[in-house]
């Protein structure tokens, strides 16, 4: 299975490494795929946005016209999971913020919400699903409200990780501790519907954009 991980800028190196090593693990085949382009949309069944900068990534995926072309697929096929700067990008738009959402999750998000840098910590939470496990908070955006979405854990008391049927957002790092658990979970969520078993034949992204 071809995992994109769209590769301008943030945790890029981290995202590809844990995927190396749950396909080690793991029974399935899953190769991580660099997406700096269109063409790489073609042949990949799920998509990383990593955390970083939001802004940055943003810009860069208007530049290099992906903001659309990743929108518009993950509406009709691919699964994407956002991670902090990533759930930022995937999130409900705001057309006053500089960083459009998506709109694929429908949830309301507030940027740098826990204050600055130094403001970082790690905790361990409760995820429905998958357990405890240490959440790691970047400079981290808060789930202001949730709309039609699934609440799998929250962190004094508000959602840092919800999904839909496609779609999966965590305001916090699961790349960074060495537990392959929400990326398994990621992965079997696309096990259980997005697999493309030929996928550099079936899509075909300019029909769509
Ligand atoms: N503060 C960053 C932003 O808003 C997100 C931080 C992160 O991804 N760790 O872009």
């Amino acid at each position: 299975m071809n995992i994109g991980i769209v590769g301008y800028q943030g945790d890029v190196s981290e995202h590809v490494e844990i995927l190396y090593k749950l396909s080690k693990q793991y029974k399935r085949d899953i190769d991580p795929v660099l997406v700096r382009d269109k063409k790489a949309l073609t042949y990949i069944s799920g998509l990383i946005i990593p955390g970083g900068e939001s802004t940055t990534i943003f810009q860069l995926l208007k530049e290099f016209d992906l903001f659309n072309a990743i929108k518009v697929l993950a509406q009709h096929r691919l699964y994407v999971m956002g991670t902090c700067a990533g759930l930022i990008l995937i999130s409900k738009d705001d057309p006053l913020s500089r960083v459009r959402g998506m709109g694929l999750l429908d949830v309301k998000i507030k940027r740098n919400a826990y204050g600055r840098q130094i403001n970082s910590f790690s905790e361990t939470i409760d995820i429905e699903g998958i357990g405890k496990f240490k959440a790691v908070f970047i400079r981290a955006p808060i789930i202001e409200e949730v709309g039609d979405v699934i609440t799998m854990g929250k962190y004094k008391d508000v959602p840092v990780i919800v999904r839909s049927e496609r779609f999966l957002g965590l305001t916090f790092h699961p790349e960074l501790t060495g537990d392959t658990r929400i990326h398994e979970y990621f992965i079997e969520m696309i096990g259980r519907g997005g697999y493309i078993s030929t996928p550099r034949r079936v899509w075909n992204v300019e029909e769509f954009v």
